[in-house]
């Protein structure tokens, strides 16, 4: 059985997060989404609104499950029995980082393959990070999130 961990913050989730899970859905026999906690990272919306959030978009995806998880995603992947991480890729800056922690995520997790999926050019802008600015300064984030998110 393939499985894969999405993981990520989902501060909120994005329409460039849920294109990358239904991209990869071919790929994969499951896939976890995955939010990391992490006590030190501030993050605007609670873990139980991101949760929420996610299995509402995945609701009618019997592939797709919601989990958190604290620590390493490594360890996480290696508790569950995943094999692979997906990841996606919107630019050089995501390349840079994300090709460092692969490597290490490969050495961590023991051989955990990390599958990179680049965005579509309509998504490459989006971002959590834009997204909560955007909420901040009460505008308009409809076109980002799935319909599912309501804030
Ligand atoms: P993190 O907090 O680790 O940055 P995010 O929740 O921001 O996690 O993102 C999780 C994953 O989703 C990362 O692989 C990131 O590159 C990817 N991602 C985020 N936004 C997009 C997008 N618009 N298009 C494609 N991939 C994206």
């Amino acid at each position: 059985m393939k499985i894969a961990v999405f993981p990520g913050s989902f501060d909120p989730i994005t329409t460039g997060h849920e294109k990358i899970v239904r991209r990869a859905l071919p790929l994969f026999d499951k896939i976890i989404v995955a939010v990391g906690t992490n006590s030190q990272k501030q993050t605007l919306f609670s873990l139980e609104k991101r949760l929420e959030w996610l299995e509402a978009v995945f609701r009618e995806d019997p592939k797709v499950e919601i989990a958190h998880f604290e620590g390493l995603t490594a360890h996480f992947c290696t508790k569950i029995g995943a094999k692979y991480l997906l990841r996606g890729l919107r630019n050089a800056s995501d390349f840079d980082y994300e090709k460092t922690i692969s490597q290490l995520n490969h050495i961590v997790g023991q051989d955990l393959e990390t599958v990179f999926l680049i965005s579509g050019p309509e998504y490459s802008h989006i971002s959590s990070t834009i997204v909560r600015e955007l909420i901040k300064g009460r505008a308009d984030v409809t076109p980002f999130v799935p319909k599912e998110v309501k804030i």
